[in-house]
């Protein structure tokens, strides 16, 4: 029977990322991975990085965000040492470009919220917006600039991650799928494999939207997928240098000339077809901001799923099973609360107690709400 200190369920940026940290602070670790490694929702992510609050429910999660962000530099700087392999890390900020005929005063509105929690934005006047990105739409009333603010290339980061976590000495299992958790006098010692167990005195799920489906996790891991469509463009001569949004689309350029357009967020189970309707809403809004990407080249469409919890917040921590700890839900920003996860899965393991407000991300809060509701 395989053995290891720590054997994690799921090989996507999350799980490669915790295995990665915990090889490097000298444990023994296995990765578990259904399919072939990074190939969901860590492929088909956009990798903006902007620890800024897509709605009031995600308040809560910006001091984990900021936090995260504050480590890029120097993940980026370990994985790209380790693999050799560059991440497509641009760290040139992103830019919010307002068309509302209040734009005046929903920019005040924006650049105070970002202040009031302690993130940077200037205020742009619409031709300092287009001097600093000409293929912005002349229609543009306002902007604001967020300096702090990057993109990665998820994709070229995820295969990275896996890279240096072998070279670290983690091994990873493509193909062998967690079917349950492996329990034992009250404790968790490790997976149920479909037809082998693997011991563990830690175990780890980072199944993102399938996480659920791990028997004895549904519980702590209520998660469900959100579907995500996207398509790439390539403008040879539409230079584009930071993350670009409105309020419909955002736009990443990458360090290779494409440009990424997205995303949907839709409810429709574990679907991933790219659909003609949302392609029409993006590439339409895409023109909108950035009219020269009328003659852009389609080169790719895709659809992935982000895991998506019941508050929308990630799902991080011990259960009260002894052994278990989960590392799911990351929804819209798990490429941006990687290195984050990774070092909260550290510390709870090998110094159990952490150096970060988690509380309102603990796995519990799930399981305590259900208990109440059935008694
Ligand atoms: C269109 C789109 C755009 C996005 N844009 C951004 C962005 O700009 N910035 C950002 O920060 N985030 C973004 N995200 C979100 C981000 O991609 C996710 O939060 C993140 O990738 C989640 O990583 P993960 O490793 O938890 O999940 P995944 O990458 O989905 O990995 C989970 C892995 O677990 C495996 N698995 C499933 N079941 C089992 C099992 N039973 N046993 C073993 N393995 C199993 C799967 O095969 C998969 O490889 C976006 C997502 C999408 C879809």
């Amino acid at each position: 029977m395989k053995t290891f200190d720590v054997v994690i369920a799921g090989g996507g940026l999350v799980g490669g990322a915790i295995a990665l940290e915990l090889a490097q602070a000298g444990l023994r670790v296995g990765v578990f991975e259904r399919g072939q490694p990074g190939r969901e929702a860590s492929w088909a992510s956009a990798g903006i990085l902007s620890p800024a609050p897509e709605s009031p429910g995600m308040i809560p999660m910006v001091p984990l965000a900021k936090a995260s962000m504050g480590l890029y530099p120097e993940v980026v700087a370990n994985v790209e040492e380790l693999s050799g392999k560059s991440v497509g890390f641009r760290p040139a900020g992103t830019m919010d470009a307002l068309f509302s005929r209040d734009a005046t005063r929903d920019l005040s509105t924006l650049i105070a919220l970002h202040h009031g929690l302690g993130l940077k934005a200037e205020p742009l006047r619409p031709e300092d917006a287009r001097d600093l990105e000409p293929a912005l739409s002349p229609d543009v009333e306002a902007a604001a600039l967020r300096p702090d603010e990057a993109s990665i290339d998820n994709r070229a980061l995820t295969q990275a991650v896996f890279d240096a976590a072998q070279r670290s000495g983690v091994e990873v299992f493509p193909g062998q799928g967690a079917e349950a958790i492996w329990r034992e006098s009250g404790r968790c010692v490790g997976l149920k494999l479909r037809g082998e167990n693997v011991s563990a005195k830690w175990t780890i799920v980072a199944a993102g939207s399938f996480s659920v489906s791990i028997k004895g996790v549904e519980g702590y891991a209520p998660v469900r997928p959100a579907k995500g469509q996207m398509v790439s463009l390539r403008a040879d001569e539409l230079k584009i240098e930071r993350v670009l949004w409105s309020e419909k689309i955002y736009l990443v350029p990458r360090n290779d000339g494409r440009i990424l357009a997205g995303a949907t967020v839709e409810y429709v189970r574990f679907d991933k077809h790219v659909t003609a309707g949302a392609m029409e809403k993006i590439l339409s809004a895409a023109i909108e901001l950035a009219p020269g990407l009328a003659n852009a080249r389609i080169e790719e469409t895709w659809a992935g799923l982000r895991p998506d919890s019941p508050d929308h917040l990630p799902i991080l921590g011990p259960t009260d099973i002894d052994g278990l700890l989960m590392a799911t839900g990351h929804f819209r920003s798990g490429v941006l609360l990687m290195p984050i996860t990774a070092r909260l899965m550290r510390e709870w393991i090998t110094q159990e107690r952490v150096s970060v407000d988690w509380e309102r991300l603990n796995p519990m809060r799930f399981a305590t709400a259900r208990k109440e509701a059935t008694t």
